[in-house]
Formats: structure tokens, C-alpha cells, sequence
């Protein structure tokens, strides 16, 4: 079994975030260090530590990760400008934390994707 992470307590609303969406299978809310002026995490209720961990049976959920994402944007007012979907994996990634999740960013042009 996976280990939690602050993310499971954060789902469970156990810990304060600003959730924007939630439902069965995702929960969406603001990144606490943000990055962009839109800067929103968006992570499948159950866990999944890494992309290296997805099974078949979680694409439900992961593709629900975009339909959220583009209404978000939406909701944001970046979706015309654009913006831009991360996830990290592992130590190389920059994977910070354990449990799945795409960040959407916008609010400003977000420059080349790699700094280095
Ligand atoms: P990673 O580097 O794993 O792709 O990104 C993890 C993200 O989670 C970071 O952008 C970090 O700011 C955010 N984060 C970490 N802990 C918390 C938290 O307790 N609450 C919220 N809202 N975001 C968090």
C-alpha cells in the first residue's frame, strides 16, 4: 500500500485548502505556493503515487483530470490566452509529492517550458 499524503487529508477536507471542484473521482484546488496567477492542482480522489504507478483501470479518473482542467481554465478566464498542464514524476520530474497530480497554470505568458 501507497503511503498518503497531505493530499489525502486535503480530499478528506481534514486540512483547510481552497477547493474549486470536487466530485467521486477528482478534487481540484489552488496550488499553496503558486507559481502563476492561476496556479490549481487537480488529483484523483484515490491515490496514485506516480505516473509510473497508473493501471488501466484508472483512466476514468485520469481523463477526468482534462475535462476539469478545460473547464477550470474556463473558469479562470485563461482558456483563450491558454495556459499550460503539468505533471511531474519522480525525483528527475520534480515530483515533490506522492500522489498524482496536474498542475494548471496560466495567467501569464509561462515562457520556455524547461528553465535549465
Ligand atoms: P510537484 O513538485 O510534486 O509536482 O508539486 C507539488 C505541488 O504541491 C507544489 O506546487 C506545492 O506548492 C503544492 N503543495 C504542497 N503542499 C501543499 C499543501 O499542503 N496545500 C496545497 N494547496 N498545495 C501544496
Amino acid at each position: 500500500m501507497a503511503e498518503e499524503t497531505i493530499f489525502s487529508k486535503i480530499i478528506r477536507k481534514e486540512i483547510p485548502a481552497d477547493i474549486l471542484y470536487q466530485d467521486e473521482l477528482v478534487t481540484a484546488f489552488r496550488d499553496i505556493n503558486p507559481r502563476a496567477p492561476s496556479h490549481i492542482l487537480i488529483i484523483p480522489n484515490q491515490l496514485i503515487p506516480t505516473v509510473n504507478d497508473i493501471e488501466s483501470d484508472d483512466e476514468v479518473a485520469l481523463g477526468r483530470l482534462f475535462t476539469v482542467a478545460r473547464k477550470l481554465a474556463e473558469q479562470e478566464g485563461i482558456a483563450q490566452d491558454g495556459y499550460r498542464l503539468i505533471v511531474n514524476c519522480n525525483a528527475h520530474g520534480g515530483q515533490e509529492v506522492y500522489h498524482i497530480h496536474m498542475h494548471l497554470l496560466g495567467g501569464k505568458p509561462l515562457g520556455p517550458l524547461l528553465m535549465n
